[in-house]
């Protein structure tokens, strides 16, 4: 497949001419080829969308969200399509596809489309001396740049938002997964999507997105990334003092007390673990357990983990799909590599999966559980973002505290406890932007989304969304 970049409502020829190949990771064949556009495109799409912005800024919400449910309505009726395309380019199961990054991608664009329809802003009367008022304006032409661990669902949680809010974007997914990005586009036009709103213009991090990132009439960047990566970006935004909104790592902790219920945190936490073959930024990574409970609760952890049938994605048995690609497969063996230098435990898993036929060239990775490693050991610390979980046993709560902040990342931990006021204590202790309490991954868009500390900066998510794309200016009137 011969993809092409989106600008001003056209699949639009390319400059250079140079393609980037994107592989199937469950063969290791070439799926797509993308153009590996630089300076130029992006230039040409920014200025598609600043001409688009001067009436899509003006066009009424209402009609902004009846282009938005249509496009939502044209999504839904191609979920099979997307998702198959999904799980091809990404390794994901199709199940995973089906019922997670495509449902959430319609959702996006649904959720934001009634958003703007239901929400009004302030005004308040500042006794008999004046009226405050406050104008809610869109800022510009979004840049928008999304990773490759849930590609469509990630950059449609900005595109959403952006377009709602009344902005437009240039948008760069990620170059290892960009077919589903290029498929939106039809779905744009089919939906009438005024020309130049979305542009999508496809290509690597260095070239196209550091373009993006430096242009100097993109005022607002909303990134989703490595920490590494992140930083970058947030570097160039602020010699240009642009508005950012970061997403990045995690190393979540899982934390498991004696009084939970056991069945539904055993089930959670291999979902937790190995949902999406570990390649979500949210994934409970380390599994901290309550002494008195930690024998039973690994023996069963173990053995769920074992159950799990690493394979070919589109069949339905599958739960665990392969890796984004060769390198970030060879990463994450090294990490398992590392964990026994540290004199850690490979309990289960541990190893590559070579699988039969047109597969054997896939990036199969046994889902792997270690421990007797401690929580400070670089395996228990850093982002592997894939099959791999370390499991420490703990005593107290002030111990399980320590050992979870004990952490650059913050984004996200979840907390396993029947007992209410150990879970409020625990809960408000720990240095995370998301704590899920008995459960994991349950989202509701109205709330705010982000991490602290290395996880990122901003938060996204209903209202918090519609602040980034939008600035507020109170207006006075004097009685
Ligand atoms: P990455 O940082 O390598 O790439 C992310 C995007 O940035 C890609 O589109 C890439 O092309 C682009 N990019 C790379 N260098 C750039 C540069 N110099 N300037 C501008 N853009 C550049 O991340 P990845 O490997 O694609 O994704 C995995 C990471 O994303 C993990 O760390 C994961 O935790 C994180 N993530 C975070 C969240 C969140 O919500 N916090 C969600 C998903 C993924």
């Amino acid at each position: 497949m011969l993809l092409s970049n989106f600008i001003g409502g056209k699949f639009a020829s390319f400059k250079e001419e140079t393609f980037i190949d994107s592989y199937n990771p469950s063969t290791g064949k070439v799926y797509a080829q993308i153009p590996n556009s630089s300076e130029y495109e992006i230039n040409l799409a920014v200025e598609a969308a600043h001409k688009a912005f001067q009436t899509w800024s003006k066009t009424s919400r209402s009609t902004r969200a009846q282009i938005i449910y249509k496009i939502a309505d044209i999504l839904e009726s191609k979920l099979d399509e997307f998702a198959k395309a999904e799980s091809i380019d990404q390794g994901k199961t199709l199940e995973f596809a089906k019922n997670v990054d495509i449902p959430r991608s319609i959702y996006n664009f649904r959720y934001f489309a009634g958003h703007i329809l239901h929400t009004e802003e302030k005004s308040t009367v500042m006794d008999n001396i004046a009226l405050n008022y406050i104008q809610r304006s869109p800022l510009g032409v979004a840049g928008l740049i999304s990773p490759w661990n849930l590609p469509l669902y990630l950059l449609t949680w900005k595109i959403a938002p952006c377009i709602a809010a009344g902005c437009t974007c240039v948008a760069k997914p990620s170059e290892l997964t960009s077919v589903t990005a290029y498929m939106l586009c039809h779905v744009f036009k089919q939906a009438g999507l005024p020309e130049g709103v979305v542009n999508i213009v496809f290509g690597t991090g260095p070239k196209a997105g550091q373009a993006l990132v430096s242009h100097p009439k993109v005022p607002l960047i909303s990134f989703t990334g490595g920490t590494v990566t992140g930083k970058k970006v947030n570097e160039t935004c602020a010699s240009l003092l642009k508005k950012v909104s970061l997403e990045l790592g995690g190393k979540n902790a899982n934390i498991i007390f004696e009084d939970c219920d056991f069945e539904k945190t055993v089930d959670t936490s291999i979902r937790a673990a190995f949902s999406n073959q570990g390649e979500i930024c949210l994934c409970g990574s380390r599994i901290f357990v309550q002494k008195s409970i930690y024998p039973k609760f690994l023996d069963a952890f173990i053995s769920k983990t074992r159950q799990l049938v690493v394979g070919d994605p589109k069949d339905p048995k599958t739960k665990v799909g392969a890796l984004i690609s060769k390198q970030h497969m060879e990463k994450v063996l090294n990490y398992i590599e590392l964990a026994k230098q540290e004199g850690g435990i490979i309990e289960c898993g541990g190893r590559r999966i070579i699988l039969d036929g047109e597969l054997s060239d896939g990036y199969f990775v046994e889902p792997t559980v270690i421990t007797n490693i401690k929580s400070s050991c670089r395996v228990a610390q850093e982002e592997i973002f894939g099959p791999v979980v370390t499991v420490h046993p703990f005593e107290t709560e002030e111990e399980v505290i320590n050992l979870t902040n004990d952490n650059q990342y913050g984004l996200s931990c979840s907390i396993w406890s029947e007992n209410g006021r150990r879970v409020r204590r625990v809960a408000e202790s720990i240095q995370v932007g998301y704590v899920w309490v008995n459960c994991w991954m349950v989202r509701d868009l109205k709330v705010p989304f982000g991490g602290v500390k290395k996880s990122g900066i901003g938060r996204e998510g209903g209202e918090y969304s519609m602040n980034f794309f939008t600035e507020q200016k109170t207006i006075c009137l004097a009685n």
